[in-house]
């Protein structure tokens, strides 16, 4: 059997696309209108709602509910939120450490709402293991392990090579860091069970529904116009594609792979018992998950931007990127080689300039957003959600400012991206300084990180 590529994503293999439900009938009303069905919008649906049943909530998804990352990515339910460091110089430490907590919180969060709604995702709660494999990556994890625990993560734990080894053989592996605030989990499983979640609670879900504009009080689509005091605009990755949006955040790929099955010999040479999500220090990172149906599912960057900051259809991926990522597997479990790659998918997620996640509502126009999350908004979007559900409940005057509304990613404004060419040669040439960097990293015996991904990390203002 060869590989299938595309196909959106891996998790759909089984019961494939869903049917959309429909389409927006005509102009309309409604209390909050959100636009994107993936986990930011669906979330932010379902705390809503939650909060107060009375609310008219139409959900407007172009495709259907779980087309973009949320349907896609990687399944680390983990508590990484972009640009914690900076908030912890424009906000002061003690902001940072207040948003980390928050978002510790936000994985038992998922779990615990999962349980309550009898959300079934292959929900393993084994936490985080980031290994290096070299000198140099070995240094940044002892800091990147001091830093973590410096913003309160007082339950991390560092291991050497022959622990790293007794929870996961990777080969070449020199040291871990594992955090238990992480979970494995099967990305379309929740997504489908949230839009459900949403549906029974009473919210209106329109698929098949492009919005081409979003204005104050307006969401405008080719069926007609959803007026609304509030509209959220949820479409991290796409949101280039709105009117007026090309250049608030970058849609970054990422490409994964999924093996066939492994047998119980090969789970016997690796290990990964404890299925803990898997990744490492390289700048150009992979990461990866033992899939409840005993394959492993692998990512990694790809190539990370089209010119004009456009997205592609179903995830068709590259063969160069296939084979790049099915070298890394090699890599890191020699004895898979000969192991066949069933599935192969990209998708995007959004990155803003300054690389922070942010969540928004602008008081004066009704108008909000959240993302921007950097390929950390599994878990992000829930904490997203519920901060969007606390800034409207706080504007309509329903109650007051709240812990989740004073977090320091609130309301933070970031500059656009620069227009092309700049945009497609700055990311390009940043993700080539970093795929150089890994390599001679990965053959020098220095400790130190190379100085080109210093340099391109600095310019690039991650
Ligand atoms: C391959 C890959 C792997 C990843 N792995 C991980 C991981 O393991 N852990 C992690 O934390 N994060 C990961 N991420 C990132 C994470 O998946 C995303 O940050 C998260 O799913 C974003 O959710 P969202 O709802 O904001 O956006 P999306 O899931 O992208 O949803 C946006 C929705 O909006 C819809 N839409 C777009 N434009 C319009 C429009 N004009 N009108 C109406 N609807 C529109 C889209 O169809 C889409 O359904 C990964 C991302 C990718 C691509």
């Amino acid at each position: 059997m060869s590989t299938v590529n595309g196909g959106i994503s891996f998790w759909y293999a089984q019961d494939g696309a869903p049917d959309p439900r429909e389409p927006l009938p005509g102009d309309t009303t409604a209390d909050v209108c959100i636009v994107g069905g993936g986990y930011t919008g669906l979330w932010t649906a379902y705390y809503l709602k939650k909060a107060v049943p009375f609310l008219n909530i139409t959900v407007l998804e172009a495709k259907f509910c779980g087309y973009g990352a949320s349907g896609r990515n990687g399944g680390w339910l983990y508590n990484g939120i972009a640009g914690r460091d900076r908030y912890a110089k424009l906000h002061g430490h003690e902001a940072a450490v207040r948003l980390q907590q928050a978002m510790n919180a936000t994985v038992t969060e998922v779990l615990d709402v999962c349980e309550t709604e009898k959300i079934e995702a292959d929900q393993h709660r084994g936490g985080v293991l980031e290994v290096a494999l070299s000198p140099a990556q070995l240094a940044r994890l002892k800091d990147f392990h001091a830093v973590e625990i410096a913003f309160g993560e007082t339950d991390r734990e560092m291991y050497g090579a022959r622990e790293t080894s007794a929870r996961i053989r990777v080969t070449g592996a020199v040291g871990s860091s594992w955090t238990p605030h992480g979970a494995r989990l099967h990305p379309v499983k929740l997504v489908k069970g949230l839009a459900a979640a949403v549906e029974a609670l009473g919210v209106t879900i329109h698929e098949s529904t492009p919005v081409t504009e979003i204005k104050p009080k307006h969401a405008v689509t080719p069926y007609g116009t959803v007026r609304a005091p509030y509209v959220l605009r949820c479409t991290e990755g796409f949101t280039a594609s709105l009117a007026g949006q090309r250049r608030t955040w970058l849609p970054m790929n990422s490409s994964m792979i999924a093996t066939e099955p492994l047998t119980d010999a090969q789970w016997e040479s690796i290990g990964w018992d404890g299925r803990e999500t898997l990744g490492d220090m390289a700048h150009a990172y992979m990461y990866a998950q033992r899939t409840a149906d005993g394959r492993i599912a692998l990512g990694g960057r790809g190539v990370p931007y089209r010119f004009g900051s456009k997205t592609d259809n179903d995830g068709r991926t590259q063969p160069a990127t296939i084979e790049a990522l099915r070298e890394i597997l090699v890599r890191f479990f020699p004895q898979l080689a000969g192991v066949r790659v069933d599935h192969a998918w990209s998708g995007v997620l959004g990155v803003p300039r300054d690389w922070c996640a942010t969540v928004t509502l602008d008081r004066s126009t009704g108008l909000g957003w959240a993302g921007g999350y950097v390929g950390s908004g599994v878990a992000t979007a829930n904490l997203a959600a519920r901060t969007l559900r606390d800034l409207i409940q706080q504007d309509s005057g329903q109650s007051g400012p709240t812990d989740l509304t004073a977090l320091p990613w609130v309301n933070h404004k970031v500059r656009k991206w620069e227009p092309e060419p700049l945009r497609w040669l700055g990311v390009q040439t940043m993700y080539a300084a970093f795929r150089g960097a890994d390599r001679r990293e990965a053959t020098g015996h220095t400790a130190t990180t190379d100085r080109v991904a210093v340099l391109a990390n600095r310019l690039s203002g991650r």
